[in-house]
């Protein structure tokens, strides 16, 4: 991974997700999964590394909802007496920093924490925000994948267990409702999208939605089949965010600018719908996986979506595998 992909990963909100993938772009090219391993060394170490040093940005919403970004996801925080409430918990490194910026919104505790799905990128922290005093509530897979050894193929990595302290203590299957700080907090879950653990948060009284990694915003998207996930899915899953919103809606994606909206999101649904017909015909006609990437079936859309570490021919390459 050279410098400038390094920097370039801090300042978008460096996601492991998306670490593996600057394996590709570093050739212009597919690396094998070991290949791409072998040139990042330890992805999981240079995302520590990374979030040991990149500053956290506060965004203020509504009411007493923020987003902190630069640690992994962005995290979005409540804030009120009955303690604060996260949503993802990003890497650990970033703790003084993501601390400082919590603090400075105010000296609420924290109590809750929700995590969006399972990925290191998003649940990294869960150890040391359950030290704080967090609850962990997630979807029940979350619970799952956290339990026992992860092996993510896309990025030649095997995660080991949790510590109990990092695993949710309180899980759902399809939907529940938290009532704290005067806002209701809605948790749904997506069923199998980009892993099968993805959960969205609603804030009804703010008006806010808070997407996980189902919305990447303005970038092409990592989709874990490793752990469940799927194209169609993902669009399933964009779909059902898309109806959920008004013009008037705050949205939150988990990777990319952290303060989107309708026409965005919208914009994102049609996008992943486009490439996957395109790559879904060619697959039809019996091209092989490198011919149908040397189609590019994605050109249409590369020099807006394909400027982040999903490459076109990376992102090709996760649509053709699941269609
Ligand atoms: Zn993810």
């Amino acid at each position: 991974m050279s410098f400038i992909q390094h920097r370039t990963l801090s300042r978008r909100g460096f996601c492991l997700c998306c670490a593996a993938a600057a394996g590709f772009t570093a050739t212009g090219g597919w690396l094998s999964p070991s290949q791409a391993y072998a040139e990042a060394r330890n992805i999981v170490d240079l995302i520590r590394d990374d979030a040991a040093r990149a500053p956290i940005k506060l965004h203020k919403l509504r009411r007493d909802v923020s987003i902190l970004e630069g640690s992994g996801g962005n995290i979005a925080v409540l804030t009120g007496a009955d303690g604060k409430v996260f949503i993802d918990a990003g890497i650990t490194a970033s703790r003084p920093r993501i601390l400082e910026a919590a603090n400075s919104l105010s000296r609420d505790p924290i109590r809750h924490l929700i995590n969006t799905h399972w990925h290191f990128d998003h649940a990294d922290g869960n150890t040391w925000l359950n030290a704080e005093g967090a609850a962990i509530i997630a979807h029940e897979n979350t619970h799952k994948h956290l339990l026992v050894a992860q092996r993510v193929e896309d990025w030649d990595y095997t995660f080991p267990s949790s510590p109990l302290a990092a695993v949710p203590s309180q899980v759902f299957s399809l939907d529940m409702t938290v009532e704290l700080n005067r806002s209701k907090l809605a948790l749904k879950y997506y069923g199998p999208a980009h892993t099968d653990s993805d959960i969205s948060v609603t804030f009804p009284e703010a008006d806010i939605l808070h997407c996980g990694d189902t919305y990447w915003n303005g970038i092409y998207p990592f989709i874990d089949y490793s752990t469940g996930g799927n194209i169609d899915g993902m669009i399933k899953a964009a779909e059902a965010n898309v109806a959920a919103v008004t013009d008037r809606t705050i949205v939150i994606p988990g990777h990319g600018q952290p303060v989107s909206n309708k026409v965005e999101l919208t914009e994102y649904r049609d996008m992943l719908a486009a490439i996957r017909d395109n790559v879904a015909k060619l697959k039809q006609q019996g091209r092989s996986l490198e011919g149908t990437i040397a189609a590019k079936p994605s050109a249409t859309f590369d020099a807006k979506w394909g400027q982040f570490v999903i490459t076109p021919d990376f992102f090709t390459r996760l649509v053709y595998h699941g269609v």
